[in-house]
């Protein structure tokens, strides 16, 4: 049973997504509903500019998030808005597109339609889904409870305001041992990043600004269940950057995983204990449960399950992709699967309505980077002809700096976003730039009746 038995529905169809006809055009244009706006839902609207189609973009969050760079939002080196895009404004460049801030709950691919959180029913010509995923916290005690995920724009600022609640809170403290100790779960390109962008906002941020605070009280450290991070990675990078992490101090756990997360505390497979003010958990992703109710066959991960024409599997007209999806090629989780898949299913409503045949992904793996900190990345970006070009230092630094800032969605996000990892990063101006502070609550007498302890 669905929780429509519960509520009343509204049975007539919204008019999301009502445009008036193209010139030429006496029929209403075919409805093209994206679920999702994140990489792939982005790119098929775009690649739908100029079709004879409706778009109704639906996402449940008024932005767009580029999640490559929430750990800077996270650790103090940008601001929120540098790294969300509001969705609403792709209607400055494309009037074909409507955008609704909902949810998505069911589908009912029979009647072509999918119900809303609001309970709007909206037909559809074409379904797009790519509603991403979410944090996976593998069913880890306490994880849920204790560790702060990084999925989300509120959530990397919980991180930040956590940070410099307990920073001023270890500033009071007459205690030496006082201080602030981060445990990063996960050593994949997301944990490497936060650990080192942690560890330059200690050095190059935090030593000046709390003097009270003893260096040793502030620790970072990666917690990794194989034997080495960044799996992904040549042998020759991944040993760079665990050499540049420790060189500056961030300690890597290496062979056990998280058997419990506590409120103080993360306990390894192995018994050893590490106490935690703050786990970063970023260790790894699954779908939305609700996917369960939209009528779309699964694979065992609960992944969509698509041809390579990203169609799904049975549903002629439905499409999904990005992190949601799993193709026979079983792509990886990445933005730029997510932004190829998502920009040929525009190209293949487009065939569809022109009779032609559909394309077949043909994904093109540019590489992949992850920065440690100021003056040192790793980039394995592979040349024309399948040659891979492994930087690392300074070059890799200013490779993944270009490509991040031209990846972002709108110019002013770019200006920001360099100025911000510019000053961040020391080059060429500040050694010690200020962070980005996060919320601690403000200082106030107690109101009257009430205990000041
Ligand atoms: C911290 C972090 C760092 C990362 N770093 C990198 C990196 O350096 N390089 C890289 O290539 N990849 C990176 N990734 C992965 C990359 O961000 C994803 O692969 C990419 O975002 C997938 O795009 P998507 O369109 O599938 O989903 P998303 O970009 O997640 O978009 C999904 C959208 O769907 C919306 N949505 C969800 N459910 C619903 C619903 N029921 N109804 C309506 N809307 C819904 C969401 O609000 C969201 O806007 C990182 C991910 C994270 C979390």
């Amino acid at each position: 049973m669905t929780d429509s038995a519960h509520t009343p529905v509204h049975t007539e169809d919204e008019d999301y997504g009502l445009e008036t006809p193209l010139a030429g055009h006496p029929e209403p244009l075919p409805h093209v509903v994206v679920v999702g706006g994140g990489f792939a839902g982005m790119a098929t609207v775009k690649a739908l500019k100029d079709a004879p189609v409706r778009i109704t973009l639906i996402d449940r969050r008024v932005y767009n998030t580029f999640q490559p760079l929430l750990y800077q939002v996270a650790t103090g080196g940008l601001n929120p808005g540098d790294v969300t895009y509001f969705l609403r404004g792709l209607r400055l460049k494309q009037k074909n597109v409507h955008v609704v801030h909902e949810h998505l709950v069911e589908a009912d691919h029979q009647a072509k339609k999918i119900r809303l959180l609001n309970n709007h029913w909206i037909s559809y010509d074409y379904l797009v889904v790519t509603a991403g995923v979410t944090t996976n916290f593998f069913g880890t005690p306490g994880a849920k409870e204790y560790a702060f995920p990084m999925y989300s724009r509120s959530q990397a600022m919980r991180i930040r305001d956590n940070l410099f609640i307990r920073l001023e809170k270890a500033a009071k403290s007459k205690r030496a041992d006082d201080g602030l100790r981060v445990v990063v779960v996960g050593g994949g390109a997301t944990g490497v990043e936060v650990a080192g962008a942690l560890a330059e906002l200690r050095t190059a941020g935090l030593a000046p600004a709390y003097p009270e605070i003893h260096g040793d009280a502030f620790e970072v450290k990666v917690v990794q269940r194989g034997g080495e991070i960044l799996k992904a990675f040549a042998p020759k990078l991944r040993s760079y950057a665990a050499k540049e992490l420790r060189h500056r101090g961030v300690s890597l756990h290496l062979g056990a995983g998280v058997a419990a997360v506590e409120r103080e505390a993360v306990v390894l497979t192995d018994g050893t204990r590490i106490h935690a003010d703050l786990t970063v958990w970023s260790a790894g992703v699954h779908p939305h449960e609700e996917v369960a109710k939209w009528g779309l066959p699964q694979d065992e991960y609960g992944r969509i399950k698509i041809g390579d024409d990203m169609q799904v599997e049975g549903l002629p007209g439905v499409f999904a992709a990005g992190d949601i999806a799993v193709s026979p090629s079983d792509l990886p989780q990445l933005a730029q699967p997510a932004i190829q898949g998502g920009a040929l299913i525009g190209r293949n409503i487009e065939a569809l309505l022109a009779g032609r045949p559909l394309g077949e992904l043909r994904y093109v793996d540019k590489g992949t980077m992850a920065v440690i900190g100021r003056r040192a990345a790793i980039a394995e970006i592979n040349l024309p002809g399948g040659r891979p070009l492994r930087l690392t230092k300074g070059t890799a630094w200013l490779v993944w700096l270009f490509v991040h800032i031209m990846s972002l969605v709108g110019p002013r996000n770019r200006v920001t976003t360099l100025a911000g990892l510019v000053t961040r990063y020391g080059f060429p101006f500040h050694r010690r730039p200020i962070p980005i502070v996060g919320d601690v609550p403000t200082v106030r007498p107690p109101k009257p009746g009430t205990s000041a302890g």
